[in-house]
This record gives structure tokens, C-alpha cells and sequence, in this order.
């Protein structure tokens, strides 16, 4: 494996679990330095993301371990189905909270980071419901649009700085978030698998490697785009 990433310095966010775990792993593998996060497990700095100043703490612990700071991955998030009438204040809040505004603050507290590196990389995780809407998921599918135009707007105004912003847009992958659902229906399972043209669930890695190409050198040109990394599911939409 190349070690294209080697000096580079990296914060990934929900890195205990699924999707994040996995791009910790290849960023690594890909020889940057890794500083991790998630609210709970083996990690480098445990805390829930949305407290006001947990952003700001988790940007300056990683400067003080890694002396700098060129990529940001936030991976952590939440999603559950809830009937629009079973969204409550505090439910939808809550998704905004993790999936949105710890993702803005994390990106405005390593802003002068990666604009003093010249060549920042920040690369968010939306969805296919960035772009498209689905039942039961008001709030998960809010934020995750809310999610892509942070990453554009973002995109806009870093590029002057050489820093990159791009958001992946994962498709249906079998992590910790999605198991409870593809386990208790099977129905669900199928219908998922049988709508991305590959004909399978995503797994964690096929989103980790397109992050990491995301993070390279090689996508030094590629800035303000969301990409859908689903089999193909999307172009039966
Ligand atoms: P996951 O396995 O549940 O991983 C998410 C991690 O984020 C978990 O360790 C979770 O901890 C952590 N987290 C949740 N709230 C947090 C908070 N307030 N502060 C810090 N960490 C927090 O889920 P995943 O499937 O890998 O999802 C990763 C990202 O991909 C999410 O943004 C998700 O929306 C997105 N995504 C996933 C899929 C999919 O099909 N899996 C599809 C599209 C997009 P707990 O386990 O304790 O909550």
C-alpha cells in the first residue's frame, strides 16, 4: 500500500465505530498520524461533539499531540426512523446537533489549521439522503442536506487557501448504526441490496478508501462536490 498521506495530520470524529473507525484505519494505513474521537471507546478523546467547547478542546489536543493539523473528518453521527409526528423538539434537535452543528464547529475550530498547511483536506460524511428524502427520516435527511451546502460554502471560501472541502455521500452500509434495522428486517436488507446495481450493502472500507483518495494528493483538484458512494443505488432514484 502507498504511503501517500505520510506527514499528513488527521482528526476523524465517530472513530470507534463503522464508517469512522474504517477511515482511521486507512488514513493511517495511508501513513498520515491519526488523532481520534468519538463520545465513548478506544479513542484518542472521548466527548459528546455537540457540547459547546468540545470541538474547540478536541482541535487543540490534537495540535498539541500532532503539531499541526491538514485533514478533518467528521464521521460521527446519528440517525434512527422516526414517523414525522414522532419527531419531537428535542429528537430533531438532537440530530442537528450531532450530525450538523458538531460538524460545523469542528470545521470553524480547525479552519486556521489547515489554512496555515496550504493544502487542507476536509472531507465531510453526508448521504444519499443529502440529496434525496426518504420516510422516517425528517431530521436525519435535514441534516445531511444541511451537511452538503456547509461543505460547499466552505469549499468557497477555504479554496483561496488551498484547503479542499468535499462531502461523501455514503449509500447503504452495514456498520454498528445500520445493523439493528438490516437485522430486524430483512426485508429492508434485501430491498437496499437489491437497489445499488453492485448488489450489496456498502462496507465501512469502500467509504474509508474513497476518503482517503478524497484526502490525497491525487484530488487536489476536486473541491465543493458531494459523491455518492453507493453502488450505484441513486440512479433508480
Ligand atoms: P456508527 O457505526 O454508529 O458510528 C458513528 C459513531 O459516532 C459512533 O461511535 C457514535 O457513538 C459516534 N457518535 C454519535 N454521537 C456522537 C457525539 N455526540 N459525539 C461524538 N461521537 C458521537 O455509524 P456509521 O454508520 O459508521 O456512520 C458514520 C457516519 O456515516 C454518520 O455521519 C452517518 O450519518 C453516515 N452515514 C452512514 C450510512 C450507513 O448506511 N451506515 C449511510 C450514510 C451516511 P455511539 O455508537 O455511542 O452513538
Amino acid at each position: 500500500m502507498s504511503m501517500r498521506l505520510q506527514g499528513r495530520k488527521a482528526v476523524v470524529t465517530g472513530a470507534a465505530s463503522g464508517i469512522g473507525a474504517a477511515v482511521a484505519a486507512r488514513l493511517a494505513a495511508d501513513g498520515a498520524q491519526v488523532f481520534t474521537a468519538d463520545i465513548q471507546g478506544e479513542v484518542d478523546f472521548v466527548a459528546d461533539l455537540t457540547g459547546t467547547d468540545a470541538n474547540t478542546r478536541l482541535v487543540a489536543k490534537a495540535n498539541a499531540r500532532m503539531g499541526g493539523l491538514d485533514i478533518v473528518v467528521p464521521c460521527a453521527g446519528i440517525s434512527t426512523f422516526h414517523p414525522l409526528e414522532g419527531h419531537d423538539d428535542a429528537y430533531f434537535q438532537r440530530v442537528l446537533d450531532v450530525n450538523l452543528i458538531a460538524v460545523f464547529r469542528l470545521v470553524r475550530e480547525a479552519a486556521a489549521h489547515l489554512k496555515a498547511h496550504g493544502a487542507g483536506r476536509i472531507v465531510t460524511i453526508g448521504s444519499t439522503t443529502s440529496t434525496y428524502g426518504d420516510e422516517g427520516l425528517c431530521a436525519y435527511s435535514a441534516s445531511k442536506h444541511a451537511v452538503l451546502g456547509l461543505t460547499k460554502s466552505i469549499a468557497a471560501e477555504l479554496g483561496p487557501f488551498g484547503v479542499t472541502a468535499t462531502c461523501v455521500q455514503p449509500g447503504a452500509i452495514d456498520t454498528p448504526m445500520t445493523a439493528p434495522a438490516f437485522d430486524q428486517m430483512p426485508e429492508y436488507r434485501t430491498f437496499w441490496e437489491g437497489k445499488a446495481p453492485l448488489r450489496r450493502l456498502g462496507k465501512p472500507e469502500d467509504i474509508a478508501d474513497v476518503v482517503a483518495f478524497l484526502c490525497s494528493e491525487d484530488a487536489r483538484f476536486v473541491s465543493g462536490h458531494g459523491l455518492w458512494v453507493d453502488g450505484g443505488a441513486m440512479v433508480r432514484h
